[in-house]
């Protein structure tokens, strides 16, 4: 398994390090009480200082932190090194806990039309600990300012950045995540635009966890998808098609499934006509669900579909059978919706 930077530095600091001294730092890291190398009591008192002279005991540090005026929705611009800023969100569930929203790269190279980051280009990877931090970050805000019960219950990538061209990184944030908390693989969905070699390695990879995975479907049409999602080609849409029958038989079952993402954009891909396309192509895989997202603005030529649009859209995958969910948009009084993350004030 590939290491993290993190792990790579700690045996470079301390060479035949015990693995329990390696369990021990690991399970620090994951205690949201513990907020410096210093406090970490069940090392040896020269281990922790030297640990505290030579790594950060975060990776990023929290550059502002704001919350919607509901106070359901809070997002981080949290530095990384380098300068660069990325963003996370951590956003209150419906089953009244809470769902963070991780990014996995600084920018995008994707270049989605409606997508705040692509406009940003791809900056860099993000390292394995970068993104798990992100997490421990949320963690200890959740100590500092919520309710003693309230816990992360599900983590979304979803964030800045395509996690598939991350491949390794995310992969070893995802595993070290799972190692560490009670959060299980179906609680947290890994989002792509659909890189369809890493998503064969997906089915190939052993050590691959099998959380969820969500794809960016955004149309049924191929002149369309091409136009809004500028990675896609001709045979974009059987291909996808193909693997996603391959992945149900293979893992599809009531509580790991697989979803489409669909971002609703008004006369683009909003029309009954998208809609038959739309459930026709699913019908063709399985049961795989439908996520309608209601577009955030992002400054970039396109509008939102109406609510009775979406409705109607709605009602056409119904009637064929098709299970849809729309997404509920929360944060965008303070532009942490899904699609407008991006940074501000760039050094
Ligand atoms: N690169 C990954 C993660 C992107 S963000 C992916 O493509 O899936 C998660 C979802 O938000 C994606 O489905 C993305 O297409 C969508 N999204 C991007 N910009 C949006 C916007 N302005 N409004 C609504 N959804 C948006």
């Amino acid at each position: 398994m590939a290491y993290s930077n993190r792990n790579q530095q700690i045996v470079e600091l301390f060479p035949k390090l015990p693995n329990y001294r390696l369990a021990q730092i690991e399970e620090a890291l994951f205690s949201p009480e513990i907020r410096s190398w210093l406090d970490v009591s069940t090392l040896p008192k020269a281990m922790r200082e030297k640990l505290d002279k030579d790594m950060p005991f975060m990776s990023v540090t929290v550059d502002e932190i704001v919350a919607s005026i509901d106070g359901d929705t809070h997002k981080a611009a949290i530095i990384v090194e380098g300068g660069q800023k990325i963003e996370t969100v951590l956003m209150k569930n419906k089953r009244g806990m809470f769902t963070i929203c991780v990014s996995s790269q600084v920018g995008c190279a994707m270049r989605c039309g409606f997508c705040a980051t692509g406009k940003m280009g791809l900056i860099r990877n993000l390292e394995a600990e970068e993104i798990i931090d992100q997490l421990r970050l949320w963690q200890q805000y959740l100590v500092d300012n919520m309710g003693e019960d309230d816990r992360i219950s599900n983590i979304v990538y979803m964030g800045m950045g395509e996690p598939l061209a991350n491949y390794e990184n995310v992969k070893s944030s995802l595993n070290t995540i799972l190692k560490h908390t009670d959060i299980g693989t179906t609680r947290i969905t890994v989002s792509t635009v659909g890189v369809l070699p890493r998503l064969e390695q997906v089915l190939a990879d052993e050590d691959w966890p099998h959380v969820r995975m969500a794809v960016s479907l955004h149309s049924a049409d191929k002149a369309t998808r091409k136009e809004i999602v500028p990675t896609s080609y001709d045979d974009f849409l059987p291909k996808l098609a193909d693997w996603s029958r391959r992945y149900l038989e293979r893992f599809g079952n009531r509580r790991h499934h697989l979803t489409f993402e669909y971002v609703m954009l008004k006369d683009i891909n909003d029309t009954k006509h998208h809609a038959t396309l739309l459930a026709n192509f699913v019908n063709r895989i399985g049961t795989v669900r439908v996520n309608l997202i209601p577009y955030n603005f992002t400054d970039c030529g396109f509008a939102a579909s109406t609510i009775d649009t979406i409705t109607a859209f709605r009602e056409t995958l119904d009637k064929k059978g098709v299970v849809v969910t729309t997404r509920r948009t929360q944060g965008e009084d303070i532009a942490a919706a899904c699609g407008q993350l991006v940074k501000k004030n760039e050094k």
